[in-house]
């Protein structure tokens, strides 16, 4: 073969350095292949600790590849990393560029803290569905090593996977069952532009954004605490239906005076994170709703505090002394209604259903939370918790951030 030969043909080359970190070593890389003329077909790199492992594939003429080989290894040996080389088939590359295309899902493990048997379980459930593992990012801050700290920490890793799963439900339920045993929650959805580009929320109110059912609360005030909290309880594990539980608890209410409402507002604890989320979402132009079965009072409080778009709950009657008929005014906001809502909602601020977010921790939210493009039990019931693709129950409510791939060195705090 003669040099015009050997300068045409061409060679494929994939270096993988690795080693202590330093600004310019990129540049210095780069600056040989440069020299040679040399294509980057692909590039990728993840640092570690200041340890770094950097892959290059590069095509570069036959004549050229010795030089570029000598010259990368010289360069290295004086930055002090490693550097080694794998010839790759066209054979191989051409194999790899046709997977390309194929499905792709982001599976994101988060908790408290997380632990490699976390973490090993999860890789053994993505193995078992034949995926490829494209990358690893951790989503949450670096972890401190104080041990006090433990209280409000919380970690996140995102694995982006190539691939389609041989059993997606079965690996859905095999990652809620494993979530519940080993203390940490998953979300595997489909890495898509929706999935990139969620436009709305909608929240349940009682036991999501706060951790209180209004209704309880009203109940203790009216001396009926026991009578409502049976019911309450009946009803969100679905045992009876949402609008029969309603009217039996709302009746019980008669005669109680309106101003306890607004103490029971101003008392209201709102929910770890649930400031932070609905904080960072409406940063970056989300529509914001609350979808209660409780009610309209409680909800229009939280409006006004945390700066929310819509709220659609029950409005109770109250009598011209100001004391509650035990009735309430126009249709009760049940499960299928809160579906309807998001639907509406959706139509009106002109997005996707794929867009939306539902959030909820009763039976009543299950409707909404499987129309929903991204529906999450939160902190819920069993019986909710089994019927959701995911679930956060380890962490606060910003842990949904997590799900939509914020990282935590994007916000501010
Ligand atoms: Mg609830």
């Amino acid at each position: 073969m003669n040099e015009l030969e050997k300068d045409k043909k061409q060679e494929l080359i994939l270096m993988n350095i690795t080693g202590n970190d330093r600004p310019g070593l990129t540049a210095d890389i780069m600056g040989i292949l440069a020299k040679y003329d040399a294509k980057v077909m692909d590039i990728g790199q993840a640092d570690i600790h200041n340890t770094l492992s950097l892959g290059i594939l590069i095509r570069v003429s036959e004549n050229n590849s010795g030089n570029v080989m000598k010259e990368v290894l010289f360069k290295s040996t004086e930055l002090h990393v490693n550097v080694s080389f794998s010839p790759i088939t066209e054979e191989d590359y051409m194999s790899w560029v046709n997977l390309q295309g194929k499905n792709r899902y982001i599976l994101t493990v988060l908790g408290r803290h997380l632990e490699a048997k976390q973490l090993g379980a999860i890789a053994n459930v993505i193995a078992e569905q034949g995926f490829n593992i494209d990358s690893i990012l951790r989503l949450s801050g670096r972890p401190h090593l104080e041990q006090n700290a433990e209280e409000k920490s919380r970690a996140c890793v995102e694995f982006s996977l190539r691939g389609t799963p041989k059993d997606k439900d079965e690996m859905q339920s095999k990652l809620m069952s494993l979530s519940k045993e080993l203390d940490m929650d998953t979300s595997f959805q489909k890495d898509n532009m929706f999935r990139r580009m969620r436009r709305l929320i909608c929240f349940d109110m009682d036991s999501t954004l706060i951790q209180t059912e209004c209704i309880d609360e009203l109940a203790m005030r009216a001396g009926v605490g026991d009578q409502v909290k049976a019911i309450t309880e009946s009803a969100m594990r679905g045992e009876i239906d949402f609008k029969e539980s309603f009217t039996r608890r709302v009746a019980l209410l008669k005669g109680l005076d309106v101003n306890v409402m607004q103490e029971i507002a101003d008392n209201m604890p709102i929910t770890e994170g649930a400031e932070r989320l609905i904080k960072t979402l409406k940063a970056y132009g989300y529509k914001i709703a609350i979808l209660s079965g409780g009610f309209t009072f409680f909800g229009k409080y939280l409006q006004e505090k945390l700066g929310i778009d819509y709220v659609y709950a029950n409005e109770l009657e109250i009598d011209e002394n100001g004391k509650l008929t035990g009735k309430y005014v126009g249709e009760v906001v049940d499960g299928k209604r809160k579906a309807e809502l998001l639907r509406l909602i959706a139509q009106v601020e002109k997005v996707d259903l794929q867009q939306t977010i539902a959030v909820g921790d009763g039976a009543n939210d299950l409707p909404m939370l499987s129309l929903a493009g991204l529906g999450i039990a939160f902190h819920a019931k069993p019986r909710v918790v089994a019927s959701a693709k995911q679930s956060i129950n380890t962490i606060g409510l910003d842990g949904v951030l997590y799900f939509l791939g914020f990282k935590d060195s994007y916000l501010k705090n």
